[in-house]
């Protein structure tokens, strides 16, 4: 099997982390659609990739001509970050639905399975239910329109059904995978400096704080539950969905790990410890609370848990491997050993300095294929 596989939005954070486990199988060439391409480089250190400068709002020609050439399109791109979804709510509904329409067209248009990603996010909050979320049982639960939070989870959902009916019409060859709080080397950047425009996921801000000596803040006490996954497991998933698509086709799998969920003030304090005890035992370690509406701005609201049922990805053959401790032991080496590296090359997405231009800016098409040398050294450890 050598196939052909183009993660759109595959600088990012899950993309870059994809594209060298990919590559490195041998069974895969891999051609990286994005805007930014700095991840990748981190990632790829010396190793050759093919990248493509695109932003898939600008150019429906040149997203359909890569389509065509694919065997596997790998549909990442997105706005990610709940600061955004409060920000720039249109913007993550003219990317994460509207954009990746074409991209679902251009799919059938030239007839290529589609690997989506969809999100954890899309079952919204639990209703009180203490069950698992079950991708093909769960009701999907969101807050009223004035908490603009659920506008992600919303456009999310809403491309998840789109696609489940083009599949319907037996149009569309396709798996959704729904990630559960994917963290790792490469998520996000540092923030020497937090504002409310520049304010990454959780992982970043903790390390922000660890780094920088401020004190780690607890969005309304931290009683939220998350069920952290290490990239590494989740990038085998990816691989095993893919290599498995025919038998996979038309349905949609969670990926997460039920044995990491922690509030995310037990993380807090986890954070601490394993600061102290593998990088600076003098970090102070404050921990404080702070407001939802102080953090984020008006119109958050949390997800209270996120708790996969992994039967489905399991029956493939598929376990995580990373508990809490080592996925974060790891997070935590890797940011600190390269914090310049993180630095120099990671500003946040969310940042107004990396907010992609909108749509209309963007009528000068740049396509162009570059061989990313390395040259920021190989802090893939
Ligand atoms: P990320 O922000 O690191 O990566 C997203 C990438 O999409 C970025 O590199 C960005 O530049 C690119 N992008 C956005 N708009 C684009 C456009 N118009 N044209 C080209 N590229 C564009 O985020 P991530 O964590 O790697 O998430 C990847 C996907 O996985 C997203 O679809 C996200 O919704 C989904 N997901 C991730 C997680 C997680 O735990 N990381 C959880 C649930 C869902
Ligand atoms: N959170 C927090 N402090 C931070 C960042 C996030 O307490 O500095 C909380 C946030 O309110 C949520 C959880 O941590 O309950 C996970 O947030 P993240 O932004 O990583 O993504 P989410 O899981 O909400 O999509």
């Amino acid at each position: 099997m050598f196939l052909q596989a183009i993660p759109l939005g595959g600088g990012g954070f899950v993309g870059s982390n994809l594209a060298y486990h990919l590559s490195d199988t041998g069974d895969y060439s891999v051609r990286v659609v994005d805007v930014h391409d700095d991840k990748l480089r981190l990632k790829m250190a010396n190793n050759p990739i093919d990248f493509v400068d695109l932003d898939i709002r600008s150019d429906r020609d040149a997203l359909d001509d890569l389509v065509r050439q694919a065997d596997v399109v790998v549909n990442l791109a997105a706005h990610v970050h709940p600061s955004a979804f409060l920000i720039r709510p249109l913007e993550v509904v003219e990317t994460n639905l509207f954009a990746s329409l074409e991209t679902v067209a251009s799919c059938i248009r030239n007839r290529k399975f589609l690997l989506h990603f969809s999100t954890s996010e899309v079952y919204g909050k639990t209703g009180g239910s203490e069950e698992p979320f079950r991708e093909d049982e769960t009701d999907c639960i969101l807050g009223p329109i004035g908490n603009h939070r659920w506008i992600y989870s919303c456009a999310k959902q809403m491309l998840d059904r789109i696609i489940h009916a083009h599949g319907l019409a037996g149009e569309l060859d396709y798996a959704i995978v729904r990630p559960f709080n994917f963290v790792g080397p490469l998520m996000d950047g540092l923030v020497p400096r937090w504002t409310r425009e520049d304010n990454p996921r959780v992982l970043a801000n903790f390390m922000s704080a660890l780094i920088y000596d401020r004190p780690l803040e607890l969005v309304n006490g931290g009683r939220s539950r998350r069920c952290f996954t290490f990239i590494d497991d989740g990038v085998d998933a990816l691989e095993l969905i893919i290599r498995n698509r025919d038998r996979v086709n038309r349905q949609i799998f969670n990926i997460g790990n039920p044995g990491n969920e922690t509030t995310i003030a037990d993380l807090a304090r986890l954070m601490v410890r394993l600061y102290r005890a593998h990088c600076d035992p003098k970090a102070s370690g404050e921990i404080r609370t702070v407001s939802g509406d102080s953090f984020y701005g008006p119109g958050y609201e949390d997800c209270d848990r996120r708790l996969p049922d992994i039967s489905k990805i399991q029956g493939l053959g598929w376990a995580p491997r990373h508990d809490l401790e080592e996925t974060f032991r790891r997070c935590v080496i890797y940011f600190h050993r390269n914090r310049a590296h993180l630095e120099s090359m990671l500003k946040d997405a969310t940042s107004p300095s990396r907010a992609l231009p909108p749509s209309g800016d963007s009528d000068e098409r740049t396509m162009r294929p570059t061989a990313a040398s390395g040259r920021h050294g190989s802090p893939n450890s």
